[in-house]
């Protein structure tokens, strides 16, 4: 039987770019994607999708284009900046799952719309290994009919959520969760070295936690796959922490809340960012933790 299957368009094949653009290729969409790194092009062009020579023709050629862009002023440039997807001539539908916060989401939504193309915020939550698996959270904010569009290509990626009606609502939901995961690393980092300073054994401390009230998700994911083997490698550096978690405070400030533990929790990951640990991945808090640990008597 013949494909009917759209094409999709893709924008940024990195980290979550290359496992996710690899899904929709899975299930039978071709894709056609765009990204400034020439290797990110190579594992995506080994993957099957077709290489475009820019954001343009990307958007010239697709419909419907998802992004995945590591920074708020990348996201800006490359959705509405000059010769970027706004001034495409095919595409109707633009699906962000960056993490790049509510103001800039609003903002570029507001751009798009001026020229008759929808917004559809979807950030995600899950990692490269989430994304590989098909297991991420997306958090889904936009118009019915342009998220109603989209919905049969995001439940390939995970559990979808329906969040709210404007862009910005999935942002919103997403820098809250991270504000609570990347907290729960740092407090985590910060028991684990005193527990294992004090010679208590690592798997045994994160068994009784997972067994026990404290059960989190660097005691159940980060710490078992990314810091026991001693690998730290999750995916996530430390300035994308510093990022979202900055942008979490500034948004719910907004709404009057005093933030004093997130605040907090910033405070932590941009010490270890300014450090020299901006490029690490964000496990490596356990390490920078045991760095400003003092010398015992
Ligand atoms: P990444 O840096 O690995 O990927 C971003 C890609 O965008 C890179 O391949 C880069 O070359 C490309 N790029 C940069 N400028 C570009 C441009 N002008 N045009 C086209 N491509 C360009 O980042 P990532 O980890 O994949 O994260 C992407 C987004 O997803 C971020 O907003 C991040 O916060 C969010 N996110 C990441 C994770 C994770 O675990 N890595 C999880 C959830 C959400």
């Amino acid at each position: 039987m013949e494909n009917r299957k759209p094409v999709l368009g893709f924008i940024g094949l990195g980290v979550m770019g290359n496992p996710i653009s690899s899904r929709f290729l899975a299930a039978g969409y071709p894709v056609i994607g765009y990204d400034v790194s020439p290797s990110a092009m190579d594992s995506f062009s080994a993957a099957g999708g077709q290489g475009a020579e820019s954001a343009l023709e990307v958007a010239n050629s697709a419909s419907i284009v998802f992004t995945s862009l590591p920074s708020i002023a990348v996201f800006r440039q490359v959705i509405a900046g000059a010769g970027g997807l706004i001034d495409g001539s095919a595409v109707k539908v633009v699906v962000d799952l960056s993490t790049v916060g509510g103001t800039a989401t609003m903002e570029v939504a507001g751009a798009l719309q001026g020229r008759n193309i929808e917004l559809v915020d979807a950030p995600v939550s899950g990692g490269a290994a989430g994304a590989r698996a098909g297991t991420l959270a997306v958090m889904i904010a936009g118009s019915t009919e342009a998220v109603e569009r989209v919905m049969p290509i995001l439940q390939i990626l995970g559990k979808t959520f329906r969040v709210g009606d404007q862009a910005g609502h999935g942002q919103l939901m997403k820098l809250l969760n991270n504000m609570l995961s990347s907290t729960a690393l740092a407090v985590t980092a910060e028991a684990y070295v005193a527990g294992t300073r004090a010679g208590l054994d690592p798997q045994t401390m994160m068994d009784v936690f997972n067994a026990g009230s404290g059960r989190n998700n660097a005691t159940s994911d980060k710490f078992p796959k990314h810091v026991l083997p001693g690998t730290f490698d999750f995916g996530f550096p430390i300035s994308s922490v510093c990022k979202d978690i900055g942008l979490a405070i500034e948004e719910c400030q907004a709404f009057g809340v005093p933030m004093w533990l997130g605040g907090q929790a910033r405070q932590i990951w941009q010490a270890a960012a300014t450090q020299g640990g901006a490029t690490d991945d964000l496990t490596s808090i356990v390490n920078i933790m045991e760095r400003w640990s003092s010398d015992r008597e």
